[in-house]
């Protein structure tokens, strides 16, 4: 094999982080020769991704089931308690997985659990090709795409994948405009042990300053997602452990009982990003490389995994991946979902920023209706668990 063979591959993903690894591992099982680019491994923040069942489906099927199960708890029921104040506030909405047929609606595993399992997967396959590398350069040519960069001689690929998150240089590179904006929100993560059961249940309290929600993990624990305006974020933050694990008690309305702190802590400042198109040129752009919103229904990973189905699908049959049909064809399937999700977190986080009557009255007068009409809260469960990533 010649030295410009042996720096070819069909196709290169850059960003080892979950969407880039699961889009690594799925491509290679479809039988494409595959160089996944980037160091994967994730901070240990307090971060977790609450799962969706279509996407747990995605994760058994490339084999990770005997990795994940003892890292990932089920969620069962999704209880949400409107405490911010408001005149017209409702009483607690929950839904219950079994209502819409479904064990659970999902299941969560720490973020930096998933992405280790996931690259252990990737290694031991020996079907992806791990270069543990930063990409600085991205060069478009006829027929295919140059990456190169400290520790990563020059490697040519049909077709480049953008996994590389939300300040991607495979978005550069493809000419690819992108809005972002930011929230005057700051999310702060733990992972959490409690007194009492979850039951298999998160809790999402809606404050004015967003949600502060607890969601199941394996055992009496449970991770929380505060978000928080900024100056009260740092405030909070700036806590010692014992203390601030009794402002989220205190937050959550002793729910789960007296809280302790199991392991760091995360923050992150909430931003917003889509992009025009998510394909160009021999590149494609799956997970936050593509959208980016606030954690609002556990929606950010699970869109980033409906990217990986859908570049699969786009890719069946197409003897070169790179060609613009099969650019054109996932383009197309990717417009309408990630509008649709991106636009419904926003209009959802911007109503709990406002204390204006009339967004008060749309939110309580919805949960109300969630509490009282089954069809319409069955309709919005199947909503949100939507796009099956098959
Ligand atoms: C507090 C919080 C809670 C969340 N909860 C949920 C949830 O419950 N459910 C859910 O579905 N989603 C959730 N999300 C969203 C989810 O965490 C993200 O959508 C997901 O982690 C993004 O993964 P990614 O692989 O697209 O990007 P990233 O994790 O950002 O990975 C990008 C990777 O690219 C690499 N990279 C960047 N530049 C280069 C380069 N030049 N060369 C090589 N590599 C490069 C980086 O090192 C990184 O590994 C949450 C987000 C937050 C902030």
């Amino acid at each position: 094999m010649s030295a410009r063979q042996q720096d070819e591959v069909e196709i290169a993903i850059v960003g080892a982080g979950a969407a880039g690894l699961v889009a690594a591992l799925a491509l290679a099982q479809d039988g494409r020769k595959v160089a996944l680019v980037g160091p994967a491994s994730a901070p240990r923040d307090g971060r977790t991704v609450a799962l969706l069942d279509a996407s747990w489906r995605l994760l058994d099927e490339l084999g990770l089931m005997a990795a994940l199960a003892d890292k990932a708890a089920p969620l069962s029921t999704m209880r949400i308690v409107d405490d911010t104040g408001s005149l017209f506030r409702q009483p607690p909405v929950e839904f219950r997985a079994s209502e819409v047929g479904l064990e659970a609606f999902g299941w969560n595993v720490e973020n930096a659990e998933l992405v280790a399992a996931l690259a252990a997967r990737a290694q031991d396959s020996g079907a992806v090709r791990m270069v543990p590398a930063l990409v600085s350069s991205i060069a478009a040519e006829d027929g295919g795409v140059t990456l190169s960069g400290e520790g990563l001689a020059p490697l040519r690929a049909r077709l480049v994948v953008g996994a590389d998150g939300r300040r991607s240089q495979v978005r550069a590179a493809a000419g690819i405009a992108a809005r972002d904006w930011s929230y005057p929100q700051v999310a702060l993560t733990a992972i959490c042990s409690h007194r009492r059961d979850h039951r298999d249940a998160s809790t999402e309290f809606h404050t004015r300053a967003g949600p502060c929600t607890l969601v199941p993990l394996p055992g009496r624990r449970s991770s929380l997602v505060w978000m928080l305006a900024p100056a009260e974020a740092d405030a909070v933050a700036a806590l010692d452990d014992a203390a601030f694990a009794r402002r989220v008690e205190t937050q959550t309305h002793s729910t789960l009982g007296a809280l302790t702190l199991d392991g760091p802590r995360g923050r992150a400042p909430m931003a917003g990003l889509s992009v025009e198109r998510f394909a160009a040129g021999r590149m494609a752009l799956i997970g936050e490389a593509a959208h980016v919103f606030p954690p609002i229904g556990a929606q950010g990973l699970n869109l980033g995994l409906r990217d990986v189905a859908a570049l699969r699908e786009a890719l069946r049959g197409q003897d070169d991946p790179g060609s613009d049909d099969a650019m054109t064809v996932y383009d197309a399937a990717r417009q309408s979902d990630v509008r649709l999700r991106t636009g419904a977190v926003d209009a959802l986080n911007r109503t709990l920023l406002t204390d204006l009557m009339p967004a008060d009255l749309l939110r309580g007068a919805g949960l109300l209706a969630l509490s009282r009409i089954g069809p319409l809260r069955r309709f919005v469960m199947r909503q949100g668990l939507a796009g099956g990533t098959r």
